[in-house]
């Protein structure tokens, strides 16, 4: 048998061009199980991405530099990670058009891989489970990485960390539960020396956040119905109050107006793309304050996991608003009524 390729990306030799076993092979594993073989340069790669992000992060208060090598190597370190566990389940799966994959040119690198969002998209389609909080909190790290690379930062460096933090939470639990249980031998054990120290610095990073939510944390107290969590920084302090959009821990506002594509990106974790190729806005029409800034989905902070239906012109909450069958704007449906709004109700006599 020939061993495995000397490229980061190369995986075992594909069925086709294997030579005939001389043993009788082992059963396939089950599509649940670890990966057969997960290559280690590419999680070696990541985790060397890692480790520089908590190195920059570490700081009290880190510099412009410090957050711009940390969006930067966080952004490498999830592509890379989640790539590696894609490459274990099928080389092909990260072909940008998985139907035109070719393993020559995959062994020289020479590709279009998929995107970031796709990956999260196919692992999930693998029974890989990453959660929308999680799905968001990766989107808005893109969308800081392009930032940085055209405009600089201009997000407050509170968000950017704090936003990172979670990222670096999800990326360990990913190495812990979907690329570790396919290591062995001295990768396994490097993996586990590379992720002490990761580990080791995580609760003072956190910490950094801790101190900035201590100081607002007395200004929200009694505002729960109005607190949601921010797309900027992922922390529950932003409040949606009388038409003003505001989040305690970035010190940033918002139009209420704009607010809607804001949150589906940052917060639900709906892919930015998808509204730039033309798919509707996230807002509708309030029945109560007529402004375009109705959310169809929203969690409050005093009931975080329960969807409601939010406007944030008027901050009103609603449940079970329908598209009125006649005119299509939002209404309260009564109980035993026609499915259509008072106004055309009033309208047809
Ligand atoms: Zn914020
Ligand atoms: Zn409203
Ligand atoms: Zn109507």
């Amino acid at each position: 048998m020939s061993g495995p390729e000397e490229d980061p990306w190369a995986p075992s030799t594909p069925p086709w061009e294997k030579p005939i076993p001389l043993k009788i092979p082992k059963p396939p594993p089950a599509p649940t199980s670890p990966p057969a073989h997960l290559d280690y340069p590419p999680v070696y790669n990541g985790l060397d991405y890692l480790r520089s992000v908590v190195s920059h992060l570490d700081h009290y208060e880190p510099s412009p530099r410090g957050l711009k090598f940390a969006v930067l190597h966080l952004q490498a370190a999830a592509e890379t990670l989640l790539k590696a566990r894609l490459v274990a389940i099928d080389w092909r799966k990260v072909f940008a058009k998985e139907a035109e994959a070719d393993h020559a040119a995959y062994r020289n690198g020479d590709f279009i891989s998929c995107s970031l969002d796709e990956t999260i998209k196919r692992l999930r389609a693998e029974g890989i489970d990453i959660e929308p909080e999680d799905k968001g909190n990766i989107t808005h790290l893109g969308k800081l990485r392009n930032q940085l690379q055209h405009f600089g930062i201009t997000t407050g460096a509170r968000a950017v960390e704090a936003r990172a933090t979670h990222v670096l939470d999800f990326l360990i639990a990913f190495v812990d539960d979907y690329l570790r249980p396919g290591l062995s031998g001295s990768e396994a054990q490097h993996l586990d020396e590379e992720m002490r120290s990761i580990r080791l610095a995580l609760p003072r990073i956190r910490g950094y956040v801790k101190i900035i939510m201590d100081r607002v944390g007395p200004e929200l107290v009694g505002r729960e119905w109005y607190t949601m969590r921010c797309p900027d920084c992922s922390q529950w302090a932003l409040l949606a109050e009388g038409g003003e959009v505001t989040c305690l821990f970035c010190d940033k506002n918002w139009e209420a107006e704009q607010f809607p594509l804001e949150y589906a990106t940052g917060v639900l974790g709906h892919s930015l793309r998808d509204y730039h190729k033309g798919e509707a806005i996230p807002a509708e029409q309030c029945p109560e304050c007529g402004a375009f800034a109705l959310v169809g989905e929203a969690y409050l902070v005093n009931a975080p996991e329960e969807q409601v239906q939010y406007c944030f012109g008027c901050s009103t909450v609603f449940q079970g608003l329908m598209n009125c069958m006649r005119c299509t704007s939002l209404y309260q449906p009564m109980e035993d009524s026609f499915p259509i709004c008072a106004d055309c109700l009033a309208d047809l006599g």
